[in-house]
């Protein structure tokens, strides 16, 4: 059996967007399960596109997904460069292979003579005609120039286009599409070799999956129409037998059934990207899953199931179960809602798989004043009131630091006079501090000082759970009394008295 060698192929133009991450997930499982190696390939042939600072983000997105790939520009193997602009020399002779065997021509028409074509092929049932079998014999190329007049020609700027036949049914078997087959016509003869000498994606993405000895490709539904063009080159360059088999992912879509993009995100209110991105040329920011809070692993486990299901039902995985379950074939080719509020549940469940000491690190940054002994028991009491990390600085800040203000509306709408003496009395009973065992010892003084000043213990939890929290949220009142320790406790206490 040949190796499995699958590549994620971006050109960095720009932010790392979750359909992106989909699809490096579904190549990076399938190389691990079948024991292959995944292959990073930056496509920056497109010069125009080229953006500072997106390859090196791609590179963190990665890095924080835990996707790392096994051979790419930081750690080449034996096929490189990784970087499509630095293999430029390469790409001419196979465009020139193809013009020698007849499958593709020079061209040498101005923008202005483009324009000038459509203007005059344009029907009303074809606005904007194409550069193909149509139109071709009227323009400037070497298919209606003598020899003299192309050598001549050669010598200023033109591009090779590929020859499209005018009416051949191509087709390919899809891994999850099936059969799918394309008409030649409908496609135009397009750019293989640009002006600049640099190859368009459909010429260099042929020849590098080729000399890359890719034996797989997974990519977005997006790619469909430009399938008939690439199975061609393979078939023109001689390499059919060799040409990868393909499978197009099923879109992402927003709540609205559109294709899911940046429009979502702003409407809605939810990140797009893995990470943070800021656009150098026009300042643009847009929201990160890593840095709205969300685990790495909640991420991928929601975006596997964004088109693919193990049939059981099941919904929470880790890495290796995805490693061992996935399974190209059961993926859909419809398109899949993501679904904001889910992509939460997810990243709660797996918050809450996490031992304290695994999220303590990642909870620091939300967490300035904590301290190393409490920190663990802390965690493990509120990880489960926790759906994103940030919400550890609300829900276990106030166990290191005294809440800067308290909800004195709620406390005030709560109070009877008769708790002033009671909260005074608990308040000098803490301080100085008694020895607290457990949270079932302070609870059971408690009782008893409620107790012999005729109040109803139920009634003094909620003001009691303000002045320690500053809020009408945190764990249990007793198990927090038992952290932040009686002599803070009772500063609370005394501070919010003060107040009232
Ligand atoms: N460079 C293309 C992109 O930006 C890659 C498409 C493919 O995987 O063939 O997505």
């Amino acid at each position: 059996m040949s190796q499995v060698r699958v590549r994620f192929a971006p050109s960095p133009t720009g932010g790392l967007h979750i359909g992106g991450v989909r699809t490096v997930l579904f190549n990076y499982l399938f190389a691990r399960q079948q024991g292959g190696t995944f292959v990073l390939r930056i496509e920056d042939t497109d010069q125009s596109r080229f953006v500072p600072g997106a390859e090196q983000y791609i590179f963190n997105c990665l890095r924080w997904c835990g996707l790392m790939p096994d051979e790419s520009v930081e750690h080449p193997g034996a096929v490189g460069p990784y970087r499509q602009s630095e293999r430029k020399a390469l790409y001419r002779p196979y465009a020139e292979q193809l013009i020698a065997a007849g499958k593709a021509y020079y061209a040498f028409d101005t923008p202005e003579e483009l324009a000038q074509m459509r203007e005059q092929f344009k029907t009303a049932e074809n606005p904007s005609p194409q550069y193909g079998a149509v139109t071709r014999m009227h323009m400037r190329n070497s298919l209606t120039m003598d020899e003299a007049a192309v050598a001549e020609a050669l010598n200023g700027p033109h591009v090779v286009r590929i020859l499209m036949p005018q009416d051949e049914r191509i087709q390919f078997k899809d891994m999850i599409r099936g059969e799918v087959s394309f008409d030649t016509g409908l496609v135009d003869d397009k750019v293989l070799l640009k002006a600049d000498g640099m190859p368009t994606y459909h010429l260099a993405v042929v020849v590098d999956d080729y000399l890359m000895q890719i034996s797989h490709v997974f990519r977005g539904e997006e790619w469909l129409p430009s399938a008939p063009i690439h199975l061609l080159l393979w078939r023109y360059l001689g390499w059919e037998e060799k040409m990868p088999q393909w499978a197009h992912l099923p879109l992402l879509l927003g709540p609205d059934g559109a294709k899911l993009s940046k429009r979502h995100g702003s409407k809605y209110g939810f990140p797009i990207f893995a990470m943070n991105w800021t656009d150098p040329r026009t300042g643009d920011f847009t929201e990160g899953f890593a840095e709205r809070g969300f685990l790495p692993q909640a991420l991928l486990n929601l975006l596997a199931l964004l088109g693919w299901n193990d049939g059981s039902g099941q919904e929470l995985f880790s890495m290796e179960e995805l490693v061992q379950r996935f399974d190209i074939s059961r993926v859909s080719h419809s398109g899949a809602v993501f679904d904001f509020e889910k992509a939460r549940w997810f990243n709660h469940q797996h918050i809450h798989r996490l031992s304290a000491a695994e999220l303590a690190p990642l909870v620091m940054p939300y967490l300035p004043a904590a301290s190393n002994e409490k920190l663990l028991p802390v965690l493990e009491l509120v990880k489960e009131r926790c759906t994103l990390l940030p919400d550890f600085g609300v829900q276990a800040g106030f166990f290191f630091q005294t809440p800067e203000s308290i909800d004195l509306d709620s406390l005030r709408a709560k109070w009877k006079p008769v708790y002033a003496a009671f909260f005074e009395t608990l308040a000098s009973a803490w301080d100085p501090a008694p020895a607290w065992e457990n949270a079932a010892d302070i609870e059971t003084a408690f009782t008893v000082l409620a107790q012999e000043l005729g109040i109803k213990k139920g009634e003094l939890m909620l003001p009691l759970r303000i002045m320690l929290v500053g809020g009408k949220f945190g764990p249990g009142v007793f198990d927090i009394l038992h952290l932040i320790g009686a002599s803070e406790a009772a500063k609370r206490v005394r501070n919010a008295l003060s107040q009232i």
